[in-house]
């Protein structure tokens, strides 16, 4: 019955955006500190309120009093109504749920999107993930095969320093999805990767990172190309937040893969690649160090992508392969990187963005590294048997540019 008191203080009858008034058969006043509450015990106050989201918490308390009020209260209802945010929407209404439901989730989005997941879910764009990405895992439940992969091997947040190479687009930093959420977990990150996820902080970034380690301390990388799916299963496509149009994801690897293409489309040679529309101009024409460097890289890698069943799935595997060889290249060519680091735990994959249901992650290799010892390969036990990538990438020389294991003795 622990839940009792809460169901009793948030009794919450929230209209959905479309109705016309929002009802709500509650209003106690919550303490954000837990300092002034009147029907709760201080615990299950922090317990609910970590639920609510701290970040919403703090824009409807208008007066920053740590408390929410009738009125304020109020606002968040009009907002909702007002605005019809995918993140808003689940968060509020998964708060509410949970309130009643499940108080002791201790991430009430991630309860959300895997639990309210068949009431938005978009058939075509699950179907094509299910095809191009078999076996890709919802955000939080990627942090919790981390946390049982790695905890038992000692890393904890206080003993390491987490870091990532992913692109740079807004997408990927939202606050429910895989960044924020082991930033969160690990306390804090390094930030490693530039445009279409390449560790472009460099050599002297990842110097950077390595000497910022807790004494005896351990790293933890992530690294990972991303992929849009829009809702029709259009692979590469995307739908924002605020936005009607559809836009490209990753944006720098489409960018490159279509820059490569016009090259071709102006040399005397046929081009044996799939043609993309819209190939624009200022692809290239501009200022561009990391696009013009996503270009150079990736054009040796695209031999075969007229076998693969997606090119731009193709794209984003050799894309993998590329920011995989360049972490690898941080970590073998800095000498002290063991001197200053116990421990070296590497977790590669792609994210893949979609605009309903919350992000995904393809896991495609994880590992650790101690000094003079082979590597350890962690996939298996994290994850289970490896994706059977072989007719997405059309060949088995794509999976093996793309550093991508063929099963456990490759
Ligand atoms: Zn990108």
């Amino acid at each position: 019955m622990k839940n009792l008191s809460l169901l009793v203080t948030l009794s919450v009858c929230l209209c959905m955006p479309s109705r016309k008034k929002a009802c709500f058969a509650f209003v106690p006043k919550v303490s954000l500190s837990g300092h002034t509450t009147r029907h709760q015990p201080v615990k299950q106050f922090v317990s609910f309120l970590d639920e609510v989201d701290d970040e919403m918490f703090d824009k409807f308390d208008k007066d920053d009093n740590g408390t929410i009020d009738r009125e304020e209260f109020r606002a968040i209802a009009k907002k909702m109504r007002k605005d019809n945010s995918r993140r808003e929407v689940i968060s509020v209404a998964t708060a509410m749920a949970s309130s009643i439901f499940v108080v002791t989730q201790s991430n009430t989005f991630q309860f959300g999107q895997k639990n309210l997941r068949p009431f938005y879910l978009e058939e075509n764009a699950e179907l094509a993930q299910n095809r191009l990405f078999p076996t890709a895992l919802l955000s939080g439940d990627l942090d919790k095969a981390i946390v049982k992969t790695l905890g038992p091997r000692g890393f904890t947040p206080e003993n390491t320093l987490f870091g990532h190479s992913v692109c740079s687009d807004e997408v990927n930093n939202k606050k429910e999805q895989l960044i924020p959420l082991l930033v969160n977990r690990w306390q804090e990150g390094f930030s490693l990767g530039g445009l279409g996820g390449l560790p472009f902080a460099g050599k002297s970034g990842f110097g950077a990172y390595l000497h910022h380690v807790p004494d005896n301390g351990k790293l933890f990388i992530i690294f990972a190309p991303h992929v849009g799916i829009g809702p029709d299963g259009k692979v590469g496509a995307l739908q924002r937040d605020g936005q009607s149009a559809v836009s490209t994801a990753c944006g720098a690897a489409i960018g490159a893969y279509k820059a490569l293409q016009a090259r071709k489309k102006d040399a005397a040679a046929p081009d044996p690649l799939p043609i993309l529309e819209d190939v624009k101009s200022e692809d290239t024409d501009q200022f561009d160090p990391q696009l013009n460097q996503i270009v150079k890289l990736l054009a040796p890698r695209l031999g075969g992508i007229e076998l693969s069943e997606d090119s731009i799935a193709f794209v984003t595997y050799q894309m993998y392969g590329i920011i995989r060889t360049l972490i690898n290249e941080c970590i073998t060519l800095t000498p002290d990187t063991f001197d200053n680091a116990s421990e070296v735990a590497l977790l590669g994959g792609i994210i893949i963005n979609r605009r309903k249901g919350g992000d995904f992650f393809q896991p495609l290799s994880f590992e650790t590294r101690r000094k003079d010892e082979a590597p350890v390969d962690l996939f298996r036990e994290a994850f289970g048997d490896r994706p059977n990538l072989a007719s997405v990438l059309g060949s088995e020389e794509a999976l093996t540019r793309a550093s991508i294991k063929i099963n456990d003795s490759a």
